[in-house]
């Protein structure tokens, strides 16, 4: 196609050139109105007589902005390949050389190659390793990346308005590039690719299912859901894991647990790493079953997409998670009703251990999550959200020592009440707990679909939010 056709014959073969670049932007997923922007770069091409006749002016270059993996590389290539023209790639940090001068040849290589075999997109991966603004970094490397940057200010300028070679750049610090860069008729067409949105993510999935042994029914909504956050590398690498582990296993086709698993993996989690005791999962699984179970009663938190008994990184215990995720941010905004409900879920596991397993054959496994919610409780009664009104804020106050014991006391009095509102909650769903921790030992992971129908079946949710 295109871009071998053009290949000057003769030559010796251009360095730069990328020859499986057979990308179109259909391979591109999950960028709505960005993909529009980019086709008329292919215009550029394609009618580029037209355009200069009609004196419309055409970029030399564009600048994509965004976080790695967001898919930059490869809709600089589906522009070339849709235009089927040549692409030409080079990474800006192969240009910083100690050597001076060689920086500066490489980019006049460069573009003695592409202006050989135009048209041609000349696509520059980080940009700003060449491109910062002078003045930021010292020390030896400065003066060649000047002139680095002077040779490929002079290409661009070669190019200016004439689309036969147009250069695409990428970066994720367009805040720090030189000046002199993104001037009229240089970078002056910015583009930014966000990280892609839930139904985003779930389109990106699709584009690399397409040639997998996908079962029937994957959810891709599902897995989605679960990927919240990540780019399309990420998505990319979930297919290639899911396909492995099914290789590996022998088996024929993907499915949605196989994503699942790999998405969990790619998350940092990794399936238990040494064999763990019936007991200890026993522990483990009532943990996090009696948070799902007490969660499930609040408003803000009954939207649970996962529970696991399946270690993350780091981590030597399972995890709930709740959609949307609770960062500490969210439960900064979120209101005096959300704060004790949140207090009322981190003691649900002390709870269950005190019903389960009776007062005096307590473990210590819910300690991290009491902390969290004493600190919320402290949290909660400083910003005086508390009855005592007057504990707001700790340092106007004329007697700190006296208050932080106030402080301490009233925070007590909140973790006491929402603990007496966690026994009371697991108490009237010790089926659904119960279940929940069966379904958990068995298979480590319940997921939304599942954990709502055991919600519906052995679930007893409180009607009324009683104030603790
Ligand atoms: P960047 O250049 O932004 O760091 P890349 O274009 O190199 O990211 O992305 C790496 C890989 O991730 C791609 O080759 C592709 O497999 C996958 N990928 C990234 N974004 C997308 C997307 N929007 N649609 C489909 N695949 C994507």
């Amino acid at each position: 196609s295109g871009a071998t056709a053009r290949r000057a014959k003769g030559r010796k073969p251009p360095q730069y050139l990328d020859l499986d670049a057979d990308i179109k932007f259909s391979d591109v997923a999950g960028l709505g109105d960005i993909r529009k922007e980019l086709e008329e770069i292919v215009d550029f091409f394609t009618y580029g007589e037209k355009y200069r006749r009609r004196g419309s002016k055409i970029p030399a270059g564009i600048l994509l902005c965004g976080e790695p993996g967001t898919g930059k590389t490869l809709l600089a290539k589906a522009v070339a390949g849709e235009a089927g023209v040549n692409f030409f790639s080079i990474s800006a940090s192969q240009f910083v050389e100690i050597y001076v001068g060689v920086g500066a040849s490489r980019v006049r290589a460069l573009y003695q190659e592409a202006r050989d075999n135009a048209p041609a997109v000349v696509f520059i991966d980080e940009l700003d390793a060449v491109g910062r603004q002078r003045g930021l970094i010292g020390g030896s490397g400065g003066q060649e990346r000047d002139s680095t940057l002077n040779q490929l200010l002079t290409c661009l300028d070669g190019f200016e308005g004439r689309g036969e070679v147009i250069t695409i750049a990428a970066t994720n610090r367009a805040d720090i590039l030189d000046s002199a860069l993104v001037r009229p008729g240089r970078f002056d067409r910015k583009i930014f690719i966000p990280k892609p949105g839930t139904k985003g993510r779930a389109e990106i999935l699709k584009v690399h299912a397409r040639n997998k042994p996908m079962a029937e029914e994957v959810d891709y909504d599902a897995v989605a859901e679960m990927t919240d956050g990540m780019v399309g590398a990420q998505l990319a690498n979930i297919l290639d894991v899911a396909a492995l582990s099914v290789l590996r296993d022998s088996r024929t086709e993907i499915t949605t647990d196989d994503l699942l698993e790999a998405a969990q993996l790619e998350e940092g989690g990794h399936p238990d790493p040494r064999p763990r005791s019936t007991k200890l999962l026993e522990m483990l699984a009532l943990n996090e079953a009696s948070m799902a179970a007490c969660a499930v009663n609040f408003p803000d938190f009954k939207q649970i997409q996962l529970l696991t008994i399946v270690p993350r990184m780091g981590e030597e215990k399972g995890a709930v998670r709740f959609r949307p995720d609770h960062t500490k941010f969210e439960l900064q905004s979120m209101g005096r009703q959300g704060i004790l409900d949140y207090i009322t879920v981190q003691l649900s596991p002390r709870a269950a251990d005190e019903l389960w397993n009776g007062a005096d054959n307590m473990s210590t496994i819910w300690a991290d999550t009491v902390d969290q919610a004493r600190s919320a409780a402290r949290d909660f009664v400083y910003a005086g959200l508390s009855d005592r009104k007057d504990l707001y804020g700790l340092f106007d106050c004329w007697n700190e020592i006296h208050q932080v014991w106030g402080v301490d006391v009233e925070a007590l009095k909140i973790v006491n009440s929402c603990y007496q509102r966690a026994l009371e909650i697991l108490d009237r769903n010790r089926d659904l707990v119960n279940a929940l921790v069966d379904r958990l030992v068995e298979d480590k992971t319940i997921r939304q679909a599942e954990f709502q129908d055991l919600v519906e079946r052995h679930g007893n949710l409180i009607e009324e939010i009683p104030q603790p």
